[in-house]
């Protein structure tokens, strides 16, 4: 430990929700989560989008081979839910020893999500076989209807989809993804057993406010959007509760600066330079340093059945400057907090 600096050490942690593209911004992103986090939940929205077993175990070995040498990190991969999946996928994916789930985009949803459910009926089958092999079902919460509120698409959601699926699949495992309202965790609170949801640091960390702070903030947007304080406050209650059912997902989503400074910006922030640190700060500004352990390397992983990790991390509090930008192929990611500074770093325990 640093001299008269605080620290902490943990259970090496998951991600349980993470976007890290292919290609060269495959390569760009990966180290950042590979130094933290000993595995991850990588999502399926490429174009195409990874829909079957076969093209997730494609792109799982892409992943393998753009980590930096001698890195341990294992991909979690999850399977794009389309109109068309063939519930036969279940077992194929089943089988494959490394899909965990089926992702749920509404259709129109969200970054590269037009291949997504356009009504959940339709994947019935599926979702039966899921419910029979255990698969889990990770869900993108908001309707997509233009005619409802932005506001209001994840509470919407809950009432017109995701409780009447949760009754109509009752042994069915939902992970209710990147969760932003009050209404969210009322419904998880009070819902069945075999419902979890995962929480990012920027709606842990930031109200909707943070859109508009000084003037239009691109780099701030994501899907579901940033609420009010009071959503945000409610977010913070069940992190401080050490309630299992709500686990870490960082929702790290990189886009090129050119596609989020731009008329018609992209959703979606990087967070995987600081994916642990940032919860650090969120869980001591809650008075909960002590549950971040179990948030962020027990919870998600026993939800999905997987062992704990077994190596360590230490979180120490000392500032460090973010830079502001970072290098992503032929342009340039812009991190959350670029610029400022995180009031925690991580460091291998000695
Ligand atoms: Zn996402």
């Amino acid at each position: 430990m640093s001299s008269g600096s605080l620290s902490i050490t943990l259970r090496r942690p998951d991600d349980m929700h993470l976007h890290v593209r292919d290609g060269e911004s495959l390569r760009a992103v990966l180290p950042f989560t590979a130094a933290r986090f000993a595995r991850a939940l990588i999502m399926p929205n490429l174009k195409p989008a990874v829909s079957t077993a076969e093209q997730a175990l494609s792109y799982r070995r892409r992943i393998l081979d753009a980590l930096p040498a001698g890195t341990r990190f294992e991909p979690l991969m999850t399977l794009y839910l389309t109109d068309r999946t063939d519930p036969a996928e279940v077992d194929r994916a089943r089988a494959s020893g490394c899909i965990v789930g089926f992702k749920l985009y509404p259709a129109g949803a969200t970054t590269h999500s037009d291949a997504g459910v356009t009504d959940i009926r339709r994947v019935d089958a599926v979702l039966a076989r899921m419910q029979e092999t255990g698969l889990v079902l990770e869900v993108h919460g908001e309707v997509t209807d233009p005619r409802v509120d932005i506001f209001e698409r994840e509470s919407r959601f809950i009432d017109t989809v995701l409780a009447p699926l949760a009754e109509r699949f009752p042994r069915l495992r939902i992970v209710f993804e990147h969760i932003t309202s009050r209404a969210a965790v009322r419904f998880v609170l009070s819902a069945r057993e075999g419902i979890a949801a995962t929480l990012t640091p920027q709606h842990l960390l930031m109200n909707r406010n943070a859109l508009f702070a000084g003037g239009l903030r691109p780099h701030h947007y994501c899907l579901p959007v940033l609420k009010s304080e009071a959503d945000r406050e409610a977010l913070l209650g069940v992190i401080a509760s050490g309630d299992p059912r709500f686990f870490l997902g960082t929702d790290s989503a990189p886009h090129g600066r050119a596609a989020k400074e731009a008329a018609c910006g992209c959703a979606g922030i990087f967070s995987a330079h600081a994916g642990l640190e940032l919860y650090a700060e969120a869980f001591e500004a809650a008075g909960a340093l002590e549950r971040l352990e179990a948030f962020a390397s027990a919870y998600g992983a026993d939800f999905y059945g997987l062992p704990r990790n077994e190596g360590r991390i230490r979180l120490v509090k000392t500032d460090w400057d973010v830079p502001a930008s970072y290098p992503f192929g032929a342009d340039v990611l812009i991190p959350l907090r670029a610029g400022e500074r995180i009031a925690w770093r991580i460091e291998e325990p000695a």
